[in-house]
């Protein structure tokens, strides 16, 4: 092939001295235009790539290089999905007010184990076991790490040899790699499967205890449903079979609300209080679903099996961090107010924000991101925003957003950019449009959004 091409490569002399790039550590230049010149060497080489670029274009691809290194590869993006606990977006946001309070209690000292009142060594645990037992109307409670965690521990503390009867229909995977028969195997627990994957009744885990189960288990099928000639067996009936045959009823939540938000899209709200009333001797749930706070699993139910699991060391192994605790006090004494939760929990409010709002809110962006790009094709679009999360596999909620139609680059060449720009801003591609739901916005997004689109070139 002709080598002529590489011959336009700026060396790297050139570029270390290029006045572009004369105010940059030397050593960070020299990583940076190696690697730079190296790719291009070898796309020209494969005929991927028939000009190099100019020593200037060089050396503003090292400066990009060096500006986007520079950076944390762990910051703050725009969530402009409409998803409101996105998974890969870091699920639950806090807000501002609850941020506030945690970073008093993170920046300093704080009495994470010490009792104020009397001077000696408290318990991490204190700080909010009395606040979620009267928030479900468990006897008592405790925190770990995040909800698989906590199914982990509630079954490594409790039935540890001995046998746990779940129905067929509620072996799930969560994502991750959590998948239930494979926690219960870590566990030491071993599984009694019950019924069959569409139906199970009463009378299958009668049969289990008959033949030697020692706990139940029941698991929310969160992030799908069984439809069609399903049967299952409530946490109430189960409720009560386990407590004829005296024996102990888990039950993993998933995702719940702590109140009833009565939304109307919202078909059947689960709640904690619910899963304890119905009879369950411990529940389980993620304290960054639903609930909207910081990642977190919760533990509730009755004392003694809440002691034991205190008790095991696996307990030190999946304690909270202070933050996390600091979190969900702050989010959990906001909940004693509902009426407060559903405006300053930012979850609650995402999910419960009228049509009207979001309307408005979007017709906002799109007048002022029409202002900064006159030529380019923006407009109002309806939209189905999810809860995501795994939270509720099948409920859609109606949305706005902002729909845009570049000039000068695809749609797809937008969305990379805003993705990549200094503050990210993550939209959806459908289409043949960029959407930017309104929902999951939070203050300030509006603007990074538009500072985003403004800072882009031509
Ligand atoms: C989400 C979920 C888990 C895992 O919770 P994390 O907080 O992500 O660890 C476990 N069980 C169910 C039913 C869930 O929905």
């Amino acid at each position: 092939m002709d080598p002529s091409p590489l011959r336009g490569l700026p060396n790297m002399n050139s570029l270390l001295e290029h006045p572009l790039l004369r105010r940059e550590e030397r050593g960070r230049v020299k990583v940076a235009a190696q690697k730079l010149l190296d790719k291009l060497r070898s796309e020209v080489l494969s005929g991927r790539l028939d000009r190099v670029p100019s020593a200037e274009d060089c050396a503003l691809l090292v400066l990009e290089e060096l500006k986007r290194k520079g950076k944390p590869s762990l910051r703050g993006v725009v969530n402009a999905t409409g998803i409101v606990l996105h998974t890969n977006l870091g699920r639950a946001p806090l807000g501002q007010e609850l941020y506030d309070l945690a970073r008093e209690v993170y920046s300093g000292y704080s009495s994470l184990e010490y009792d104020i009142e009397t001077g000696t060594r408290g318990s991490r645990y204190a700080h909010v076991e009395g606040l979620i037992c009267a928030l479900t109307g468990a006897e008592a409670a405790m925190v770990v790490n995040n909800n698989a965690a906590a199914v982990f521990l509630m079954l490594t503390a409790l039935a540890e040899g001995k046998q746990v009867a779940i129905s067929r229909g509620e072996l799930v995977e969560i994502g991750g790699s959590f998948r239930i028969p494979d926690i219960m195997a870590r566990s030491g627990a071993s599984l009694t499967e019950v019924g069959t994957t569409n139906r199970t009744r009463l009378p299958d885990y009668e049969a289990a205890v008959h033949r030697g189960a020692e706990l139940l288990m029941k698991v929310h099928t969160s992030n799908y449903e069984i439809v069609g000639f399903t049967e299952s067996v409530s946490v109430a009936e189960l409720a009560a079979l386990a407590r004829r045959e005296g024996k102990p009823l888990l039950y993993d939540m998933g995702s719940c609300f702590l109140f009833d938000p009565k939304l109307p899209w919202l078909p059947e709200c689960k709640t904690a209080r619910a899963g304890i009333e119905a009879g369950a001797d411990v529940i389980s749930f993620s304290g960054d679903k639903l609930l909207g706070s910081a990642q977190a699993g919760i533990l509730a139910g009755r004392r003694e099996l809440l002691e034991a699991m205190k008790k095991h060391p696996l307990s030190r192994m999946l304690r909270p961090d202070k933050l996390t605790l600091q979190a969900l006090e702050a989010a959990l004494a906001i909940y004693q107010y509902p009426e407060e939760a559903m405006k300053r929990i930012p979850v609650l409010r995402m999910l419960s924000v009228p049509q009207e709002e979001l309307l408005d809110r979007a017709a906002a962006l799109v007048l002022k991101l029409s202002d900064l790009r006159p030529d380019w094709e923006i407009l109002v679009r309806k939209i189905m925003d999810e809860t995501g999360g795994g939270a509720l596999p099948n409920v859609s909620l109606p949305g706005y957003a902002a729909g845009i139609v570049p000039r000068g680059r695809s749609v797809e060449a937008l969305e990379e950019e805003l993705r990549r720009s200094d503050v990210p801003v993550i939209g959806r591609l459908h289409r043949g449009e960029l959407l930017l739901s309104v929902r999951t916005l939070l203050p300030g997004d509006e603007e990074r959004i538009a500072s985003a689109i403004a800072g882009l070139p031509d």
